[in-house]
């Protein structure tokens, strides 16, 4: 992974914002920069270098990991080593100012840092400037990503082995997490979403107790973490045939998620607004009179972290470039009914995107 380079990137932004330094405490954003994957250390990036502050849990693993930056291990808090190296510094302190994440850092952890900085250097909130450069993924995370998904993609055809009336969501969800782990998955991206009957309604069902029973919609949400990197996808099954088979207006909300999340992946190309991806998804399902179920946006960025940057929403702004990689959900729900969810991840290319998802879209009854 290029370190330097991100951080030589984010060293260009600092000079815009004016910020003597940048103090980041976002975990993926630290890992994003510097390579470190523990779960405790600040990252100060500074025009002059960069410095990683851990505890002495993460002596052996931040030598080991960290890239790009001086490593020094805190013999008691964190923050307080990390207060004396910049107060130990020669620079004037009248104000020097340090920018944090304010979306991340407690208002605890930032209360201490003033207190423990010496006089006349300030802490100011920065925006998501880490995040902001995360959103377009270099070739090598690309390659990690599409692993990720191939891996992820696998676990849907372990749980249609398996899915059927009479068992409960929880055993479909442990035999694919299970798959996960014996194909060399870290973890789930997120706690498997397995939601059949009227569950399937509720846009995050995770897995319960309940047994599946015919007539209706199983939900399936899932992804899998390699390499550090997310996968995220979600399928709809049918489950029951015959006298149980799927009835005229559960065949027709399938048949119109499917066409809007095609129309939504065809929309998707450099240039265009995440908001214009997102219509085009919200306008064929108003088209077929479903337009007031689909009551969440259509996706979201997806890396190191299972949601991130950018939203694939109305009103968003942001604008999409080749090497994006975002999901695109829609999903229509009839609360105390059922509800149906398609979601695959895309990458932006040069001229349209790539879609990573390989599994079927296919209505499928089981
Ligand atoms: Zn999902
Ligand atoms: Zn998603």
């Amino acid at each position: 992974m290029n370190f330097l380079g991100r951080q030589e990137k984010l060293r260009e932004d600092l000079a815009i914002t004016r910020f003597d330094a940048l103090l980041i405490s976002h975990l993926p954003n630290i890992r994003y920069l510097c390579g470190f994957t523990g779960s405790a250390g600040f990252l100060l990036i500074e025009e002059s270098g960069s410095v990683f502050f851990t505890d002495v849990r993460y002596d052996t693993q931040a030598r080991a990991e960290v890239k790009g930056a001086k490593v020094i291990i805190a013999r008691k808090a964190v923050l307080g080593a990390l207060a004396e190296w910049v107060g130990a510094r020669g620079k004037k302190s009248r104000g020097w100012s340090i920018g944090i994440e304010s979306e991340h850092m407690t208002v605890a952890e930032k209360r201490r840092l003033t207190d423990l900085l010496p006089s006349g250097r300030r802490v100011r909130d920065a925006s998501a400037i880490v995040e902001r450069a995360r959103m377009v993924k270099d070739p090598e995370e690309l390659r990690n990503i599409r692993a990720a998904v191939q891996l992820g993609a696998g676990l849907f055809d372990r749980a249609l082995e398996v899915l059927r009336p009479g068992v409960k969501e929880t055993e479909v969800a442990a035999e694919m997490e299970h798959a996960a782990r014996r194909a060399g998955a870290q973890e789930m991206s997120f706690p498997t979403i397995i939601a059949s009957g009227a569950r399937s309604a509720l846009p995050h069902g995770r897995a319960s107790e309940q047994a599946i029973a015919p007539g209706g919609f199983v939900v399936c949400d899932f992804g899998v973490i390699l390499a550090g990197y997310c996968s995220d996808q979600t399928r709809t099954v049918w489950v029951g045939n015959g006298s149980n088979a799927a009835p005229k207006d559960a065949r027709h909300a399938y048949e119109s998620v499917r066409e809007a999340q095609q129309a939504a992946i065809a929309a998707v190309r450099p240039g265009i607004s995440v908001a214009e991806v997102d219509e085009a998804a919200r306008k064929v399902l108003s088209r077929a009179a479903l337009g007031r179920y689909f009551t969440h946006s259509t996706g979201h960025g997806v890396g190191l972290e299972i949601h991130e940057a950018p939203r694939v929403a109305a009103g968003q702004k942001e604008v999409l470039r080749p090497g994006m990689v975002i999901t695109i959900e829609p999903g229509v729900y009839f609360p105390g009914k059922w509800g149906v969810r398609i979601e695959d991840m895309v990458a932006v290319s040069d001229t349209g995107c790539e879609v990573l998802t390989p599994t079927s879209k296919d209505f499928l009854a089981v």
